[in-house]
């Protein structure tokens, strides 16, 4: 589901009815989070004006057709859909009120208001961060930095320009090391077979 939801308000809801984090710190940082929860598991739980903003995904559009969008009419119904003492959720859903201190340090600018959307979600695996060392024409190096003739690295299988904790994940990284990398990598493989030729 886009984040982006998550950034306008949406807020994550474990099975207990609890907000365990701020959400406007990232997804890469949030799957952590939410597989630390009981089940592994959260709700992302939002209103009208963002599901408005959802429908504007393909991958959410792709979602909500698979049947993983839930309506709520009250907060007793949003707690009977997460599974939750409704006493609970609503007192989250009230410490986002503008003025009340957050225990997370996630201020919000508004409060979000029945009807509610809910989709389970878990973490997954979707990006890597490290991989092979390589040199600027994507040529693998070993270990002592020297590069291999004919080895080559790019996209998910190389070190990328992501840090090293899920703090450290650059947005977009992914396609822009694959892409990127392989159009380098083909490029320097290409020259190779050119040099092995004229010099055969
Ligand atoms: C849900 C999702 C959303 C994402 N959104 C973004 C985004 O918005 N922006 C962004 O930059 N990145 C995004 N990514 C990450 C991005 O898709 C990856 O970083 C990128 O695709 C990595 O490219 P790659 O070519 O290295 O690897 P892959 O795309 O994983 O390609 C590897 C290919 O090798 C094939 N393969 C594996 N083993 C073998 C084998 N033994 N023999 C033959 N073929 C094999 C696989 O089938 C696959 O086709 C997203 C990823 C996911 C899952």
């Amino acid at each position: 589901m886009s984040w982006a939801v998550m950034m306008e308000g949406g807020v994550q809801i474990n099975c207990e009815g609890r907000r365990f984090h701020d959400e406007t710190q990232g997804y890469s940082e949030a799957a952590v989070h939410v597989l630390a929860q009981p089940g592994g598991i959260a709700w992302n739980v939002f209103d009208t004006p963002l599901l408005a903003l959802a429908r504007g995904f393909p991958d959410f559009c792709d979602a909500e057709a698979a049947g993983a969008l839930r309506r709520c009419e009250s907060v007793a119904a949003l707690a009977d859909c997460i599974g939750c003492e409704p006493a609970v959720l609503q007192g989250t859903l009230d410490a986002m009120r503008a003025g009340t201190p957050p225990p997370d340090g996630r201020v919000f600018s508004r409060v979000l208001e029945a009807p509610y959307f809910a989709v389970k979600v878990t973490g997954a695996l979707f990006h890597t961060q490290g991989g092979l060392d390589t040199a600027s024409d994507m040529r693998v190096l070993r270990h002592d930095g020297t590069p291999f003739a004919n080895l080559f690295a790019a996209g998910g299988a190389a070190g990328g320009v992501s840090g090293d904790a899920v703090w450290g994940y650059l947005s977009g990284n992914g396609l822009l090391s694959a892409v990127a990398g392989g159009y380098i990598a083909a490029r320097t493989a290409a020259a190779l077979i050119h040099s092995t030729k004229a010099s055969a």
